[in-house]
């Protein structure tokens, strides 16, 4: 998808297909970037802190919390960590 009329200001709708594209992926196969040390790597080659309410997603390379997946309330919540940017190659 293009970002057309980039600079102009419109409400969140506006990005839906965009994320997408991004979101309906198999996300362990994406590259995360660590923004502390710079690590790139694929999600599944992260460490991952496990119980029956949230993942710890750690960086590999200087161990920091890239993000957490939390389970309450009856959905699911990203906390976004010292993740840079997640890469759909
Ligand atoms: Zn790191």
């Amino acid at each position: 998808m293009q970002i057309r009329n980039a600079g102009s200001h419109v409400d969140g709708n506006a990005v839906a297909g965009l994320l997408a594209e991004v979101f309906t992926v198999d996300v362990t196969t994406m590259r995360c970037q660590c923004g502390t040390c710079g690590v790139a790597a694929p999600l599944a080659e992260t460490v991952v802190e496990l119980d029956d309410s949230a993942a710890i997603i750690r960086c590999r390379g200087c161990t920091h919390t890239l993000m957490t997946v939390v389970r309450a309330d009856g959905g699911v919540r990203l906390i976004i960590g010292s993740l840079r940017e997640l890469v759909r190659e």
